[in-house]
């Protein structure tokens, strides 16, 4: 039987967009896929450092969560990511936001991200694949943050496929 995983995508170096694109084909090969719209955002951090791209993945997959966050850091190496300082600049960021509705206290793994409800990055595509989601107690689309938001559309669902 599939969990249902959600995984949180952010770039702002590079192509960024092609970036995004090529690793929602990657998590394609581990399950069934669906997509929020795409999304511009200002740089959480550092500010002195360019605007992201940002979407969400629903993916259903079999892994267990230790190996799915192995894959992720590997698709992030296969799309050139350095390390340079902490929420600094990168080609590619894959977060696993959710896993079912487990809670997951692991050194390497902490479900749901610990950013999850104060970033409307990312509640806010999340929402776009299921407006009912509801993590930690709180339902997504009743959270106060999302209606001041500071990300823009660019792009709708199909923006994969274009
Ligand atoms: P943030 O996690 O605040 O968004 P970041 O994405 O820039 O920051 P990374 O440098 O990508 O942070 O990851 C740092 C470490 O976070 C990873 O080595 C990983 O082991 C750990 N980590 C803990 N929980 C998660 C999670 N849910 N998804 C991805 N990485 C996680
Ligand atoms: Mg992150
Ligand atoms: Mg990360």
């Amino acid at each position: 039987m599939s969990i249902t995983t959600y995984i949180g995508m952010g770039s702002n170096l590079g192509d960024s967009r092609q970036l995004l694109q090529q690793a929602v084909r990657q998590l394609q090969t581990l399950g069934q896929v669906q997509v929020s719209r795409l999304y511009q955002s200002p740089p959480m951090g550092p500010q002195d450092q360019p605007h992201y791209l940002n979407a969400v993945v629903q993916l259903k997959t079999d892994l267990d969560p230790l190996i799915l966050l192995d894959v992720l850091q590997q698709f992030e190496h296969d799309a050139g990511r350095v390390r340079l300082r902490r929420w600094g600049e990168r080609t590619l960021d894959l977060d696993l936001l959710l896993y079912a509705d487990q809670n997951i206290h692991h050194e390497r793994l902490t479900v749901p991200h610990i950013g999850l409800l104060e970033r409307d990055f990312v509640v806010i595509p999340l929402l776009d694949i299921d407006p009912t989601l509801v993590v930690k107690g709180q339902k997504l689309k009743d959270l106060t943050l999302i209606h001041d938001p500071s990300l823009t559309v660019i792009e709708d669902q199909n923006w994969v496929e274009k």
